[in-house]
């Protein structure tokens, strides 16, 4: 057994090649980058939420309420937290709990509460647990007790399985240090929504394979602790660095991203599951797999895209070629009056900014760009106000094209955000003046006037580099006017444009944020003129390669 290895519960839904790097004495001078300005705004922001929470519920709780400061050194918190539960402290915020070297675990807990001879973990967190519907089993925040849990008839659970898994985590601290609640492991959740406590049965089997989280954590935790651990003692690694997702904000990268460069990962081009089961087939190098016959049968069973598209990206990749045509004719749906439509929302909080460019023929309406917006921080029913009079100038235009007997199509890149927005504000401020019925939100994202173009770019190309818009729109000659322009900074801009955290709103970074909109709208519409002109058959022909 080795005792040097402790790990947080962050490990079981990180990257296995992170947790080696970060255990390995070999790696300590290895290139790293520093947090990314949206890690760091991410974790700011976290940081807020449970301390706003906190201060809520110490002012509801006063009399069973204890604190552990958060200053302290590591081994006074953690002398701090054991002195409050042993004392039957029945509310503990911000305890560490005594790390557990015979099982590699280590961390603190948001919440504990005191619960049938023990204590339940609490965690509070920056991200939405509910959504509308029936089922959760909750407690209101001024009741802190899974004793009060009832069947919530307007609140479904939100899937957040690395919620539950780092319940699992807290619950095994718990109970190796002889203080855990007697009966089945449960924890809490409160999250962006801060209007009540979500219990989660951590021994339900509703994982894949019929699993729980207990199961499940228990196995990762276990995996992890194996990596970590021969990292930590230079034994044969087991794991080695693949590009997935999270890659892209991970530090590592700079490590890494040379290695798998250099290699010719297949990974470069199949991400997940797919790149490991190819490499696991012996198909581990780009080259292997643009080697490969498209029209035949995949050596192994791939989850996230076809053999064609798998031996053509590898192709394409080869070639540096950032698009590549799947058809020889390129077809992107028109009509005689158009609207570009791009939402922008600050996380989970509301949707504050919807932006149009309307073009196309003249129907007696003002062409050119308009933005519904508003500078309240959100959540605010000023959202209502503002997405009110977006939808009723959508409908405006809508009604007359159709007077004028000209066709109608508005177009946006990758619905998923903007579909999600049109109908949760259309529920949120149901009744609201001017606000339309989901019903007629559902009437128009069903109908073939609304068109997903991320959709149409799907089916045209194959995109080596990705297909966001900020790497497709360039082949369409496109140009943003900020270099800075991406959704992950507009968030800090729009911290800045409303005067979060008790700053003075700053109006330019309001015409920086309207600047950037605008140019996303414009840049859907270079997209779609490009894709009609004859320019885009410039782009080299799958079949060619
Ligand atoms: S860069 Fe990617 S592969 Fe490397 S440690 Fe980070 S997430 Fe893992």
């Amino acid at each position: 057994m080795d005792s040097a290895v402790l790990l947080d519960a962050a490990v079981v839904t990180r990257c296995r090649r992170r947790v080696h790097l970060e255990h390995d004495p070999a790696a300590a001078d290895e290139p790293r980058a520093a947090l990314d300005a949206t890690t760091q705004r991410r974790i700011t922001d976290a940081a807020a939420h449970r301390r706003r929470v906190a201060d809520r519920l110490a002012e509801h709780h006063a009399t069973d309420w204890a604190e552990v400061p958060a200053e302290l050194p590591a081994e006074q918190r953690v002398t701090a937290t054991l002195a409050l539960l042993h004392g039957q402290a029945p509310l503990v915020w911000g305890g560490l709990l005594p790390a557990d070297p015979a099982s590699g675990r280590r961390g603190g807990v948001d919440l504990l509460v005191r619960h049938r001879g023990g204590y339940l973990p609490v965690m509070v967190v920056r991200h939405k647990v509910t959504d509308p519907g029936g089922g959760a089993r909750t407690s209101a925040l001024t009741q802190l007790r899974l004793t009060a849990a009832r069947t919530d008839p307007t609140r479904k659970v939100r899937a957040q399985s690395r919620d539950q898994l780092r319940l699992a985590h807290a619950v095994r601290l718990l109970q190796a240090a002889g203080l855990a609640a007697r009966g089945r492991p449960t924890g809490g959740v409160i999250g962006l929504e801060a209007d009540a406590v979500v219990w989660h049965a951590l021994d339900v089997p509703g994982w894949p394979g019929g699993r729980t989280a207990m199961n499940e954590y228990d196995a990762r935790f276990a995996d992890r602790l194996a990596v970590a651990r021969a990292a930590a003692t230079a034994g044969p690694p087991l794991a080695l660095p693949s590009r997935v997702t999270e890659c892209r904000s991970c530090p590592w990268w700079p490590t890494c991203g040379p290695v798998l460069r250099e290699a010719r990962d297949v990974s470069m081009v199949l991400r997940g599951e797919d790149a490991v089961a190819l490499r696991a087939a012996g198909v581990s190098t780009v080259d292997a797999l643009a080697a490969l016959d498209p029209a035949g049968e995949a050596p192994v069973p791939m989850a996230g895209t076809s053999m064609r598209d798998a031996v053509l990206l590898a192709r394409a990749w080869q070639q540096d070629l950032t698009l590549v045509r799947r058809n020889r004719r390129v077809t992107v749906p028109r009509a005689d009056v158009e609207i570009d439509v791009d939402m922008e929302s600050f996380d989970e909080a509301g949707a504050y900014l919807w932006g149009c460019l309307l073009s196309g023929a003249d129907i007696g309406l003002r062409r050119g760009y308009q933005a519904f917006v508003t500078w309240e921080p959100v959540p605010t029913r000023d959202e209502a106000r503002s997405f009110a009079e977006f939808w009723r100038w959508l409908t405006a235009v809508r009604r007359r094209a159709a007077e004028c007997g000209r066709s109608f199509a508005a177009f946006c890149y990758n619905e998923q955000a903007e579909n999600r927005w049109l109908l949760s504000s259309a529920a949120r401020f149901a009744g609201a003046p001017g606000v339309p019925t989901t019903a007629e939100v559902q009437e128009f994202i069903g109908s073939d006037q609304w068109v997903d173009l991320y959709g149409v770019v799907s089916a045209e190309f194959l995109c080596a580099h990705g297909k966001g818009l900020k790497t497709i729109a360039p082949a369409a000659g496109f140009a943003w006017h900020d270099p800075e322009a991406s959704g992950e900074n507009s968030m800090r801009w729009y911290s800045d444009a409303v005067g979060l955290g008790g700053n003075a709103p700053d109006l330019d970074q309001r015409a920086r944020l309207l600047t950037y909109n605008s140019d996303d709208v414009r840049a859907t519409h270079a997209l779609r003129l490009w894709m009609s002109s004859e320019a885009v058959n410039d782009v080299p022909y799958a079949g060619d390669l």
